[in-house]
């Protein structure tokens, strides 16, 4: 996925402009940069979710002009339907591949599972924490299959313990042969999971923001779950 030449503004106020990003197939992006500087705008516009006022965004060659299943947001601001159980949360991200039933709910099911809910699929999300919601946010993009994943602080309201293996299971996922995944791109204010996680990060600063830096994390790390030394890094 690219973002070529991307601008944006509220109103008469210019968020950021110029900015130019690319995800690789394969490859965690990370982008940083301090509070207010337009990360999230940028997340959304990456996803089709609104448009820019300058550039475009490509996926595989196409220009996204709107959302798309091959693209999915995890929010930064916990969204789960309050009137739907965890498992029907995560059953709305699978709605458009047209399943029958039973698949549905089987997957839905697995997701909750990768997620650590296992147990909890008929709790509503005002029966379960801050964390919980999230990772039935994080279950039901994941469900959707989608080609591009991408990431707003997913692991904020997390504590380390739970935000360590949902990184891990986020990773796994991401690589794994079995699912459409391809690209990730992660925003994050939580510099040790940048450097773990990314091949890629972008900094984004100044006011209008742009991107003032691109580091290449050159770490080897496995590429494929059939890797042996994959489930080594997991460990
Ligand atoms: P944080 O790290 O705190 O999440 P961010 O980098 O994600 O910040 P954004 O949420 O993208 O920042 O906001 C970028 C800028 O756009 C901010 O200055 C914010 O005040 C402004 N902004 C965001 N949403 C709106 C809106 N609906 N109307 C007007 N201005 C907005
Ligand atoms: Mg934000």
């Amino acid at each position: 996925m690219e973002g070529i030449n991307l601008g944006f503004q509220f109103s008469t106020y210019k968020v950021f402009e110029k900015v130019n990003l690319s995800a690789e197939d394969s490859k965690l992006t990370a982008i940083v940069g301090p509070s207010g500087v337009g990360k999230s705008t940028l997340l959304r516009i990456l996803g089709g979710f609104i448009k820019p006022n300058e550039g475009e965004v490509r996926l595989l060659g196409k220009k996204v002009t709107r959302p798309t299943p091959r693209i999915a947001l995890i929010h930064q601001s916990i969204a789960t339907f309050p009137w739907l159980t965890a498992v029907e949360n995560v059953k709305l991200g699978l709605k458009y591949r047209k399943l029958p039933k039973d698949e549905e709910d089987k997957i839905a099911r697995k997701m909750l599972e990768i997620v650590g809910l296992q147990g909890f699929e008929e709790f509503y999300p005002k029966q379960m924490s801050g964390g919980m919601r999230q990772r039935v946010a994080i279950a039901r993009a994941l469900a959707a299959d989608p080609y591009v994943l991408l990431m707003d602080e997913p692991f904020a309201h997390l504590d380390e313990l739970t935000a360590e293996g949902l990184r891990q299971e986020i990773y796994s996922t991401i690589f794994n042969d079995e699912t459409s995944l391809k690209a990730a791109v992660l925003v994050s204010h939580n510099m040790n999971e940048v450097i773990e996680l990314s091949d890629k990060v972008y900094v984004i600063n100044g006011s209008p923001a742009t991107v003032v830096g691109e580091v290449v994390i050159d770490m080897e790390r496995p590429r494929s779950s059939k890797d042996p030394k994959f489930q080594e890094y997991l460990d």
